[in-house]
């Protein structure tokens, strides 16, 4: 293994060793090609930066949607990346409309002169490649898909490596846990280039949640993986969020909102249930390293949330908040939401 440490550039962000792990997740809709919605879907990702989306991929299926990621490349608030399958053309439209990065399987592309016209034109526009290669497109039969995976990832930095080209990140999923493990460990131990992490279709958010974290969870405190999305059957939001409580849980990332609820239980005079979903969009998007406390009764839930900067409880009607365990303000149900957010922004 060459002893020179890989770092990938997507825009602002770098990726590898000595470098914060990313969070990223992928567009799972058509990019419209209406200027209104556009913009309404630039909002969405500021609110998915703002909660910690570090990276954003969108499909690029077709060139007809050239103009729309131009306009969706000059106005991002983060890096955005191209999926490519198959047509190399599509690969090279993307790059000169301004993507970041492009994910390509080289395997896929199939001829060898059309990957290295890829290569070359990602060189010139400062344009990362992230090499993506899963166990389900590998061969079958022909030895453990693992292996073969890393062999083919090693071929293909080889053949950009030839061209000059290092602005490489890897990946190597499969919707098995114990072959992506041994993907990932097989390649960093070959490798000194950046890994993209992850499980693929890992299901609805409790089933994905459980996988990912055990799985990325373990490469992670070996030192394996440099970036990650966490593939969720559900919305994008729901993947930032995991994305980053799997940091948070590891003590990789420290800024923003912790919020601490009850499960709730037969003394609860609250619906702290309803109140977490109206409120949670909103205390994930706050630039503020703090905790948030929602609780289902007064009896418990004060105690309980001592350890808080910010509690919420109540009882039939009356909500109360709390900051640092002392009573803040009383409020009713309706302007609880506004309150809460109000007390966390000035600080009170
Ligand atoms: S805070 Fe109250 S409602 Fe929630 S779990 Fe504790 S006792 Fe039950």
């Amino acid at each position: 293994m060459s002893e020179e440490l890989r770092i990938a550039t997507v825009g602002d962000i770098k990726i590898g060793k000595g470098y914060p792990i990313s969070v990223q997740t992928m567009y799972d809709s058509p990019v419209p090609h209406d200027k209104n919605k556009l913009d309404e879907l630039l909002e969405r990702m500021n609110s998915l930066n703002a909660m910690g989306c570090d990276i954003m991929r969108f499909s690029y299926p077709t060139d007809d949607d050239r103009e729309a990621f131009t306009y969706l490349n000059e106005r991002s608030t983060m890096p955005l990346v191209a999926d490519i399958h198959f047509d190399y053309k599509m690969a090279l439209a993307a790059i000169e409309c301004g993507f970041k990065a492009i994910r390509i399987n080289p395997g896929n592309i199939k001829h060898r002169w059309k990957v290295d016209e890829v290569v070359r034109s990602a060189k010139e526009h400062g344009c990362a490649i992230r090499i993506g290669l899963n166990s389900g497109s590998m061969p079958d039969g022909s030895g453990r898909k693992a292996v073969i995976m890393v062999d083919n990832a090693l071929k293909y930095i080889q053949w950009f490596e030839e061209l000059g080209f290092y602005n490489t990140v890897v990946s190597l999923k499969s919707t098995n846990l114990e072959e992506t493990t041994e993907a990932n460990e097989l390649f960093a131990s070959k490798s000194n280039y950046p890994l993209h992490i992850g499980v693929t279709e890992a299901g609805s958010v409790v089933s994905s949640v459980a996988r990912s974290t055990w799985t990325l969870g373990n490469l992670i405190t070996k030192g394996i993986g440099d970036t990650m999305r966490i593939s969720i059957t559900g919305s994008i939001e729901d993947e930032v969020f995991a994305g980053v409580e799997i940091l948070r849980t590891l003590g990789l990332r420290n800024t923003g909102v912790r919020i601490v609820s009850c499960p709730r239980c037969g003394r609860n005079s609250f619906d702290s249930i309803g109140f977490l979903k109206e409120v949670e969009p909103d205390l994930l998007k706050l630039k503020k390293d703090i905790s948030v406390a929602i609780m289902g009764c007064q009896v418990n839930g004060p105690g309980e949330a001592k350890g808080a900067d910010y509690a919420v409880t109540g009882l039939g009607t009356k909500i109360f908040l709390y900051k640092k365990g002392v009573l803040a303000q009383e409020v009713t149900r309706k302007n609880a939401r506004k309150a809460l957010l109000e007390v966390i922004e000035n600080g009170d």
